[in-house]
């Protein structure tokens, strides 16, 4: 289980050892703990514990302990973020090789001199040190990124012409220097180093020096070279879900082909968007890599292993690449979660224990979107007789609208998971049947996940247009222009569906992004979205909008804003933007200009004196997003 920083290492030592010793029971191999840093300097912000602070002994004591009698193991990252550091908090500047500005950080680092690389090696031993001392089972470095040992190593930012840079072997001196004194500070305890494969920002190592770096360290005394790509400033997308899976194994492939040519026999571990067990055997099948690290699925499904190695892996929770309860959070102060596992850090409050009420209580679900889907499974979890109507053909709601967008088909098989968790856990899944308050009468509680419409906006013609719930079930019979109004996440998903095409492969991003060698596929149809006020795709995830919005314009989709609408014509939208008046030709209009809540159950129910709770999009579409569904789903599954 590869590192991830969850905002939650300064907070409650035991919820994080619960956190941890559920993964270790889950099947996970080796745990690497979040990043920690090894001073204050380096820390990514207030959120990450600083190692040689005493009360982070205490933490990490609790969690080692505890995952050791889950059976499991875990290794200490060592973590610097140099350029990229947060220390404000602490009053302090960041410091790097050079004083070069980061716009991740929005701050000019402090070049470091001699003494100040002396001593933060030294941090690093002495880290090192504490966290073998601490009853770790070893230690990883982390030296990829874009953080400290990887801004050393590369020429973007490492402008100095001393011992510690001027070309590319005395660049890689830092990270040796680092990866020598923690070996000599361990003893024979294993250490890791995390490299940055790619780090896919221009100018920067090539992948002769990466190997180059690799070899080093292996001879410095890695025990494992895990390879991390890009950095927090590139503009290629690498653990988005347009990225497909297991895109970057071809660089940890040549990595441990330059390992083996040096005659370095340390074990290379692959990482990126690898996502189930059947993806990790093909990656090891092949020699792309010695061991699989795996982040993210960890967070939607802690039992990944050990249901995938008990032949449950339909059951398995998929991770759907959001990032938005997960690496959005950690870059601000929030606690990391998981959508589609609001469990995720709140072991303590949602335990894994038996049943809680006896069978005979009966509970409703009606709607299974997100938060009905996971309202249903807490409840028939904790006990419950649970009965899911659905109204459509399927359970996933919106979740089905997203698995046909290009890359987000984990949205789709993570409905299908639910699908068989909930056939396991005995409920009753009735789908084609719209629920009446009639037949509700005698359920001892109702969960209302009834979810929303497509809003709809009054405007001369607009009889003409389709809303966006039609346009995703026939987009592959929508003409050849297309213009939606609407620009928010719907809308970019489905620009994105329109111009690839209904039965997109991962082709186009591998050629796109240099992965793969091939002609690029043309867009399918001429797509405008436009909307009135605010930025293209806002209301989507810090890591996510920017991504999904280059990658539709590389696409061609004409993004429009500040945009008055006049009328749906039959040749358009006639709008008038910048005081100008245009005729957006389309063959199709489609309106994405929001969602209104479907709730009309809930005051049927309340007529009745039926006991009942409003969830998700049925409650409020403001700030709408699968994230609350989830967590709303749980919360009423379990209490009802
Ligand atoms: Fe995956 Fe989204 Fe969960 Fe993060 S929040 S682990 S990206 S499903």
């Amino acid at each position: 289980m590869g590192s991830m920083h969850l905002n939650r290492e300064r907070g409650d030592p035991a919820a994080l050892a619960a956190f941890y010793a559920e993964r270790a029971r889950g099947g996970a191999g080796l745990i690497i703990t979040g990043g920690a840093a090894v001073s204050r300097v380096g820390a990514g912000g207030a959120g990450y514990g600083v190692i040689a602070e005493p009360e982070f002994a205490r933490t990490w004591h609790t969690v080692v302990q505890a995952v050791h009698e889950a059976g499991g193991r875990i290794a200490l990252q060592l973590f610097h973020a140099g350029r990229y550091a947060l220390p404000r908090a602490f009053g302090l500047t960041p410091v790097a090789p050079s004083a070069v500005y980061s716009r991740f950080s929005d701050a000019t680092p402090i070049a470091l001199d001699d003494e100040g690389i002396a001593a933060t090696i030294a941090d690093f031993a002495a880290a090192s040190r504490i966290g073998i001392g601490l009853g770790f089972d070893g230690v990883e470095i982390m030296a990829s990124e874009g953080y400290l040992l990887n801004q050393f190593a590369s020429p973007v930012t490492n402008l100095r012409d001393d011992a510690w840079g001027g070309d590319a072997a005395r660049r890689c001196a830092f990270p040796v220097a680092v990866t020598r004194a923690v070996r000599s500070a361990v003893g024979s305890a294993p250490v890791l180093v995390r490299i940055s494969g790619a780090d896919l920002v221009e100018g920067s190592s090539t992948p002769d020096e990466v190997d180059a770096l690799a070899v080093a360290l292996a001879d410095a005394g890695a025990d494992a070279v895990d390879v991390g790509i890009g950095w927090h400033e590139s503009r290629v997308p690498t653990v988005q879900s347009m990225v497909p899976h297991a895109a970057f194994t071809q660089v940890s492939a040549r990595i441990r082909a330059a390992l083996a040519a040096a005659g370095a026999t340390v074990p290379v571990i692959a990482s990126n968007r690898i996502n189930t067990l059947a993806q990790a055997e093909r990656v090891l099948a092949g020699g792309e890599a010695d061991i699989v690290s795996m982040a993210r699925p960890f967070l939607a499904d802690p039992h990944i292993v050990a249901a995938s190695f008990a032949g449950r892996e339909a059951t398995v929770n998929p991770c759907i690449g959001c990032n938005e309860a997960c690496i959005d959070r950690s870059f601000g102060l929030e606690p990391v979660s998981c959508t589609v596992n609001p469990r995720a850090g709140r072991e303590l409050e949602f335990p894994l224990a038996a049943a809680s009420r006896p069978r005979g209580t009966r509970i409703a679900v009606v709607g299974a979107g997100p938060a009905g889907m996971e309202a249903a499974r807490a409840a028939a979890f904790a006990g419950a007789q649970v009965t899911l109507f659905e109204a459509g053909d399927a359970i996933g709601g919106q979740f089905l609208l997203a698995g046909a967008v290009p890359g987000k088909s984990d949205f789709a098989a993570n409905a299908r998971s639910f699908a068989r968790v909930l056939d396991e856990l005995g409920v009753d899944v009735r789908t084609g049947h719209e629920a009446t308050a009639e037949e509700l009468v005698g359920f001892d509680h109702v969960v209302v996940a009834t979810g929303v419409v497509p809003r709809r906006v009054e405007l001369p013609g607009v009889e003409r247009a389709v809303d966006y719930v039609q346009a995703f079930a026939e987009a592959a019979r929508l003409g050849e222009r297309v213009a939606v109004i609407g620009a928010g996440g719907i809308a970019v998903d489905l620009a994105h569906l329109l111009v690839e095409g209904v039965d997109a492969g991962p082709d186009r991003f591998l050629i796109e992004h240099g992965l793969r060698v091939g002609a690029l596929p043309a867009p399918r149809r001429r797509v405008t979205i436009m909307r009135r006020t605010g930025a293209i795709g806002a209301g989507m995830g810090v890591t996510t909008r920017w991504a999904a919005v280059q990658e539709i314009r590389r696409r061609g989709v004409r993004t429009l804003t500040g945009v008055t609408y006049r009328a749906i014509e039959p040749s358009g939208v006639r709008v008038e933007v910048d005081g100008t008046e245009e005729l957006i030709e389309a063959d199709v209009v489609v309106i994405a200009a929001g969602q209104t809540p479907r709730a009309q159950l809930a005051g049927q129910l309340a007529s009745r004196g039926i006991a009942h709770t409003v969830v998700g999009g049925a409650r409020n579409t403001a700030g709408l997003n699968a994230v609350a569904a989830f967590e709303e789903g749980l919360r009423a599954g379990d209490a009802a």
